[in-house]
């Protein structure tokens, strides 16, 4: 008898690895992050990446991360689970976030008051920073639960030719 495949992903490793292949459409030079959000029944709901807002140019608008405000990217961007969230058709109440990195305090107030109740991450390289005590404050006393995956999901993403596309 031909048996299954045991080394399939977990529900949680793949929503990861989606939330990383949205990652991949950051333009941001210095963090990529991508965020998936999902239902109860394993749905996609939404995904978003870190970006500028609609109509503020990737040309024009800096990525830098050091010099006054209006020269670097803080004063801009848009994280991934904030894009995530707004990005949404439907209503997030209930759903789970993927995010590959513990999210910010801002973004925690976005995932906090749209519903969402559960995040799973990979990294929290910002422990103990004061935003990430602060997310972490609101997050737990709004009862969210806080999940970093057992094992990382790393992806590889290659572009060919297409050899069915004929030459011009
Ligand atoms: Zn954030």
């Amino acid at each position: 008898m031909t048996t299954k495949r045991e080394d399939v992903l977990n529900w949680d490793e793949y929503f990861m690895g989606l939330a990383h292949l949205s990652a991949r459409r950051s333009k941001d030079p210095n963090t990529a992050v991508g965020a998936a959000i999902v239902d109860e029944n394993h749905r996609v709901v939404s995904v978003g990446y870190n970006g500028f807002p609609k109509g503020c140019s990737d040309d024009e608008f800096p990525w830098a991360r050091e010099g006054g405000t209006l020269d670097t990217k803080y004063a801009y961007v848009v994280h991934a689970e904030l894009n995530a969230i707004l990005n949404s058709k439907w209503p997030v109440t209930g759903c789970t976030i993927y995010v590959s990195l513990f999210p910010c305090n801002e973004c925690a107030k976005a995932i906090i008051q749209s519903g969402i109740r559960r995040i799973v991450y990979e990294s929290d390289k910002y422990n103990g920073v004061d935003t990430n005590i602060a997310s972490k404050r609101m997050l737990r006393a709004a009862g969210v639960e806080l999940c970093r995956l057992e094992n990382t999901i790393h992806l590889e993403v290659t572009k060919t030719k297409n050899p069915e596309t004929k030459a011009e």
